[in-house]
């Protein structure tokens, strides 16, 4: 059933019968109960990405964020209805409006005549991709509304037209600045720091701006862009959020979740756009994910440490490796990528792909309910702790304790909440199995044995062939695990 007949379609379970759950809410930087504004329904809108080039692994953790929160949702018996918006069309680099748009940027890279067709044909290129992305993480897009902003000029433009007629918006040569003076309470999601913003060029910009932290809905172009009450020109970026997410999920909604870098102002900006128009809560619960670090660092294209879901599976490891690697974290807390943390991964969710081909076998694919599944649930339903979820999974399988009808069950409620394909894995194996040359594998096992005879010169002599070969080994607790060094 697709998003929209899910939303008009029967409830899953009364709202009566939905189990308690709570979510940090970046609002009041608390934990809160969950309370949907339509009892049974949860409406979630999530930031997508500017489609000018591939995502980086950064951008995914996002989305495996709110990908687990609607798997929350859902099993504990709400029907979801999701959005991410697609940005097709140029906006400006920064949140300060200054710097040459990313669509521009995208286009000049691939040697493309800056027009609007090309620019909606890139966009659809790297468009594909993302949803592929996706689906491969095993975010079931199909539930998903992936409105393309492009799509909706008309309505970003009446969205505008209502600011302006109500007072919050002002001209300028510039284009149509939001007049944040005018919105009371503006900056509630935190973060915004309007020093920055007044020194340095941006304030000079444009002199015409009343404050410095206005912002611009409507930017005029020379030759390109759509035809407005303002002239030629393109929407800014902040009212493709406020205007889609009215249009597909209406004025107030549930949820709205992003990458905690665009809470101070791409979300405010949010916030006042929504409100001064609508005059309702716009949004009721807003969450946050933390940053992705690679080895440490920030991910940043001009450091040259981005990576794409692609670079990943190239090196043999299976896409959801990636997934669980996300899921060993907090999604509030920041995570820092390196190549044995994902290999670590791939070899832990391996085992649990293995322990999960015996289960189905002692158990029949057969589930009771156990103690463990209900803790398993309280820890996703606080907050999404998934870290302690799967903490429970582990030590409740290498328990004597449960029986396999039990640990069976604990899979499906893990399969349901992670999104790891625990109750199907895929038949081919990860890294950690197949996809390593045979030469390889003897070379490890020839190793191993001179480890154990204690023979360490030959062993590390081994090692550096391995080296060569293009794999690390790392040597754990549980065994040695190889990682291709070409990542
Ligand atoms: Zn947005």
């Amino acid at each position: 059933m697709s998003w929209f007949a899910q939303i008009f379609g029967k409830q899953k379970k009364s709202p009566q019968q939905i189990p308690p759950l709570f979510l940090t809410n970046t609002l009041s930087g608390k934990k809160e109960l969950f309370v949907s504004q339509k009892p049974g329904i949860a409406l979630l809108y999530t930031c997508g990405p500017t489609m000018y080039g591939p995502v980086h692994i950064g951008n995914l953790r996002s989305y495996v964020f709110s990908d687990t929160l609607a798997r929350t949702l859902s099993a504990a018996g709400y029907r979801v209805r999701r959005v991410i918006n697609i940005t097709d069309f140029g906006h400006l680099i920064s949140d300060g409006d200054d710097g040459e748009d990313k669509m521009t940027k995208g286009l000049r890279r691939e040697h493309m005549e800056i027009t609007m067709d090309n620019m909606r044909a890139l966009a659809e290129k790297y468009t594909t991709g993302f949803i592929d992305d996706l689906a491969a993480l095993n975010i079931d897009t199909g539930e998903i509304a992936f409105p393309r902003a492009s799509d909706y000029i008309h309505e970003q433009i009446a969205f505008i037209a209502t600011l302006e007629q109500k007072g919050y918006a002002y001209r300028t040569k510039n284009g149509v600045y939001y007049d944040t003076s005018r919105f009371s309470g503006y900056g509630q999601l935190g973060g915004v720091n309007t020093s920055t913003q007044i020194t340095g060029t941006r304030a000079i910009q444009n002199i015409e701006k009343r404050h410095p932290i206005d912002f611009v809905l409507w930017k005029p172009d020379a030759k390109l862009g759509w035809q407005s009450p303002w002239g030629l020109g393109f929407p800014g970026w902040h009212i493709e959020c406020s205007a889609m997410s009215r249009s597909l999920l209406g004025q107030e909604i549930d949820i709205h979740t992003g990458g905690e870098d665009l809470a101070p102002v791409h979300h405010n900006n949010e916030i006042a756009q929504s409100e001064a128009a609508s005059g309702r809560t716009f949004v009721h619960y807003w969450m946050h994910n933390a940053f992705l670090t690679m080895n440490g660092e920030k991910a940043s294209k001009s450091v040259g440490n981005v990576m794409s879901l692609a670079d990943i599976t190239t090196s043999g490891y299976h896409p959801l490796a990636l997934r669980y690697f996300f899921l060993q974290a907090h999604y509030r807390t920041p995570l820092s990528f390196s190549q044995e943390a994902l290999a670590g991964a791939a070899s832990a969710l391996d085992r649990l792909w293995r322990l999960s081909r015996e289960i189905a076998q002692e158990s029949k694919r057969a589930s009771a309910p156990s103690e463990a599944r209900a803790r398993f649930l309280a820890a996703m339903r606080d907050d999404l702790a998934s870290p302690q979820a799967i903490g429970v999974l582990w030590e409740s399988l290498k328990s004597e304790e449960y029986s396999p009808k039990e640990k069976w069950g604990l899979f499906e409620d893990a399969d349901a909440h992670l999104g790891l394909s625990l109750l199907h894995p895929p038949k081919k194996a990860l890294l950690t199995d197949g996809d390593i040359p045979a030469a390889i594998r003897e070379l490890l096992e020839r190793r191993e044995t001179a480890r154990e005879a204690g023979d360490f010169a030959e062993a590390d002599r081994i090692r550096e062939a391995i080296a060569k070969g293009g794999y690390r080994v790392d040597d754990r607790a549980d065994g040695p695990v190889l990682t291709p060094t070409t990542l």
